[in-house]
């Protein structure tokens, strides 16, 4: 018989900072309501071209591992610098400035990529379950399964879906990456996390693209963070590119304006999610021409390599309006 304490403990020794406990029979399948959520969400296309959110086990945990008595839901603050320590715009050379711009690079690609992290970490927690008794099982997964992870941590009392859709912890806001072990042990359940979002309408209201069509609910067609680092066009959409505000991998600002960030983030203590200083604000024409030798270099043993060297540039060359026709007029108010 595994003790529920101890799990929790391995999970903190090993550097997790938070760390809860769903239980999953097998009757129904659990999380009924977000599965339904997710069906909606898909059924209005907020999903964009991720296919991969459309796969069926992504809504019954038991088609992913049948014998799933336990999910472990794991956190790991990643937050770093305060977003006003990044280096600024500084005047170019060039008549209009644009020498001088810097790309904004969404805080979850600053450091080493965090599967890689929390990967370790996960595989630690799931041999050690393993060592405890004859026939246990245990799979791990960081974003890599079709697995509704900020559910599952939301029900194991991590924290709570905010209206911008990301999990917030009371400890660390919204800077945490996610992981999840699933194992065939009965452990004894945490209760599900209250949300705490309230009346707040601050990341609805500061969206650029108004991507957040309703509160819970981003369509990825209108998301910076869809386009920059999931759309595989040749081209961002002409009614995204005029509001990128120089963001070339993923956007934050949703986060950056959370009142449960400004007041309770806390700098991490794992040195791997430490940026890289390549990685915090490069400046926008150094990406719009990038080889692909240089992204590789600038890249590497980074999240950020899912977005290809063409797409890194498709994204700079979109913010900077000598090189991207959309860019050069005003901004259009949104549809
Ligand atoms: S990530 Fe950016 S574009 Fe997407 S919902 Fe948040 S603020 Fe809007
Ligand atoms: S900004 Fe306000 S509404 Fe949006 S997630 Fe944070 S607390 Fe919730």
């Amino acid at each position: 018989m595994i003790n529920t304490h101890d799990v929790k403990q391995k999970a903190l020794s090993i550097g997790f900072h938070k760390v809860g406990i769903s239980g999953v029979s097998n009757g129904t399948p659990p999380l009924q309501t977000s599965a339904q959520r997710l069906q909606n969400w898909l059924d209005q296309g907020n999903h964009a071209d991720m296919a991969w959110m459309k796969d069926p086990r992504r809504q019954d945990i038991l088609q992913v591992m049948p014998e799933v008595r336990s999910v472990i839901s794991v956190a790991m603050n990643y937050n770093t610098l305060p977003h006003h320590a990044l280096p600024q715009d500084s005047p170019g050379s060039s008549a209009s400035g644009l020498q001088g711009q810097r790309a904004k690079i969404s805080r979850y690609g600053w450091g080493r990529d965090y599967h890689k992290v929390l990967q370790k970490r996960l595989k630690a927690l799931s041999t050690w379950l393993q060592e405890q008794g004859e026939g246990i099982e245990a799979r791990y997964y960081v974003d890599t399964g079709p697995i509704q992870e900020k559910a599952w941590a939301q029900n194991a009392g991590l924290g709570w879906i905010g209206k911008h859709s990301n999990l917030i912890t009371r400890e660390y806001g919204s800077w945490v990456f996610l992981g999840e072990v699933l194992t065939n042990v009965a452990l004894t359940p945490d209760a599900p996390h209250p949300e705490h979002c309230g009346t707040c309408t601050r990341c609805i209201d500061a969206c650029p693209t108004q991507a957040i069509a309703q509160p819970f609910v981003v369509d990825a067609n209108r998301c910076i963070a869809y386009h920059t680092i999931e759309n595989r066009s040749a081209e961002i959409p002409t009614v995204i590119a005029p509001h990128l505000q120089n963001w070339v991998a993923g956007c934050d600002i949703c986060q950056e304006v959370c009142p449960w960030n400004e007041r309770f983030a806390q700098e991490t203590d794992i040195a791997d999610f430490q940026p890289y200083p390549q990685n915090l604000a490069p400046p926008l024409v150094e990406l719009a021409h990038l080889s692909e030798q240089d992204w590789d270099q600038r890249f590497r043993a980074s999240a950020l390599r899912r977005i290809r060297p063409d797409m890194m540039r498709r994204n700079a060359q979109a913010s900077l309006p000598n090189e991207n026709p959309y860019t050069a007029h005003e901004a259009s108010p949104l549809e």
